[in-house]
């Protein structure tokens, strides 16, 4: 099972991944964006792991962490991937409410909610070039595998694997949502730099909590 101190494990692990990610995804956002997304990924998660490092840990629960890092991401970064997040953190600690420790099932749980958030806050769906291509195939993928009996470290590499999938996928995607649709079709041949983040965030994910 996981408590708050394996969460936090894990936000400490994201921003780590996302420090050393941070250029790649600022190249591929200025391929089609305004080349910030790697800063913001990285502003977002190192404030969220600020954040937590002065919460009480043996008193806090699971839903008290995740909201702690929804208002500290969401306060911390300026660009499109903050309210996302924020979002999804906000949903995440909805979906575990009252549980002092998490199950397997509740933290794939969390990852849906997690990526229901993400598609309700920017009204994306799949196929518009955005995290949504590899969140939502993300969780899709941990909620089988778990439905079919596999413990949490396999979800979460089947989560990660259609993540990737996810995101090499929005290759071949014309950008219908955020920044990157001004450019139509000249968005196409590039990978979406929010759905690369993700399949990071995702990767950070499934090591700390295998
Ligand atoms: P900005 O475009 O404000 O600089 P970022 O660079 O942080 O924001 O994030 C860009 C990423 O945000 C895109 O690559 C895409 O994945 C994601 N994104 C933008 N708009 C939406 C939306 N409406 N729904 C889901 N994801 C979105
Ligand atoms: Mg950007
Ligand atoms: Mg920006």
């Amino acid at each position: 099972t996981i408590a708050a101190f394996d969460l936090k494990r894990m936000f400490d692990a994201i921003a780590v991944a996302m420090e050393a990610d941070r250029d790649r995804l600022c190249q591929l956002d200025g391929v089609i964006g305004d080349a910030d997304h790697g800063i913001a990924m990285a502003l977002g998660f190192n404030t969220v792991r600020d954040a937590l490092a002065s919460l009480d840990l043996a008193a806090a629960e699971p839903t008290a962490l995740l909201n702690t890092a929804a208002k500290s991401f969401l306060n911390a970064v300026g660009a499109s991937c903050g309210p996302l997040y924020a979002t999804a953190f906000m949903r995440a600690a909805a979906a575990v409410r009252g549980k002092a420790t998490l199950a397997d099932a509740d933290f794939v749980a969390l990852l849906q909610a997690m990526a229901q958030g993400i598609k309700d806050r920017g009204k994306a769906e799949t196929g518009e070039k955005t995290m949504v291509d590899a969140w939502q195939p993300a969780a899709e993928a941990a909620g089988a595998s778990n439905a079919a009996g596999k413990n949490l470290a396999e979800s979460l590499q089947a989560a990660f694997a259609a993540a990737e999938r996810g995101a090499e996928s929005t290759k071949d995607m014309i950008a219908a949502k955020g920044r990157s649709s001004r450019l139509g079709e000249r968005s196409l041949g590039h990978i979406d730099p929010g759905a690369a983040s993700a399949v990071t965030v995702i990767g950070a994910m499934r090591d700390s909590l295998a």
